[in-house]
């Protein structure tokens, strides 16, 4: 199994990242993202501390760690800076804190993130068809999440990603140990969504497709 967005002490995970990560392993997981949420006043503290510690978890347990970012409520018209300024820093896997109904997200948030060079929008929220559409041809990929409330515009975002063609991945946006990935999520999400439990392959597919073009 493959896990793209989650979070450790960094921000708002509960976990270490060492902890997180070898639970992660003792879960069946082949390969995960540390994504912990970032703007102006953090990136350049995480980054390198999820960088160093990444590469020796992996180096030691046996399973493939990326450092990532998870750009939060960074202004929109901003992303495309601060999507550098990680990338600069070595963050991989690129993900911005979507406009999920569960929050106040600023607007325009999708719109710009969608632009700004990301693998991974989170938690679209009520995506329109046209950020849909740019999202397929800027290579995005939209989330399907198995996290509380962000679920609630699953099914909206799956049908319409299925409509225009753009990709799809299955992340956990974990915080707790608790929240990892297990068969029932993965069924219950797929469910909920309104996708068969096939599609789960198509969705690992992706994700593992994001990481290979990291190397
Ligand atoms: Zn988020
Ligand atoms: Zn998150």
């Amino acid at each position: 199994m493959i896990d793209l967005h989650t979070h450790t002490l960094f921000s708002d995970g509960v976990l270490l990242p060492s902890e997180l990560v070898y639970r992660a392993k003792f879960n069946g997981y082949k390969a995960i993202a540390l994504t912990d949420h970032v703007d102006y006043s953090t990136y350049d503290y995480v980054i390198p501390r999820i960088i160093e510690v990444s590469k020796i978890l992996q180096d030691n347990y046996e399973i493939n760690v990326f450092a990532g970012v998870e750009i939060t409520y960074v202004p929109p018209k901003l992303i495309k800076d601060m999507v550098g300024k990680c990338k600069n820093l070595g963050a991989k896997i690129i993900i911005v804190h979507g406009e999920t109904v569960a929050e106040t997200v600023p607007p325009q948030t999708n719109h710009y993130a969608i632009q700004a060079g990301i693998d991974i929008l989170a938690h679209p929220g009520h995506i329109t068809k046209e950020d849909v559409l740019l999202a397929k041809e800027n290579n995005v990929c939209l989330e399907i999440t198995t996290r509380a409330g962000h679920n609630a515009t699953n099914k909206e975002v799956a049908m319409c990603a299925l409509e225009c063609g753009a990709k799809l991945v299955l992340n956990t946006d974990s915080h707790e140990p608790q929240n990892l990935l297990d068969k029932i999520k993965i069924e219950n999400t797929l469910k909920q969504s309104g996708l068969n439990l096939d599609y789960f392959n198509i969705m690992q597919q992706n994700s593992y497709t994001i990481v290979a073009s990291k190397k």
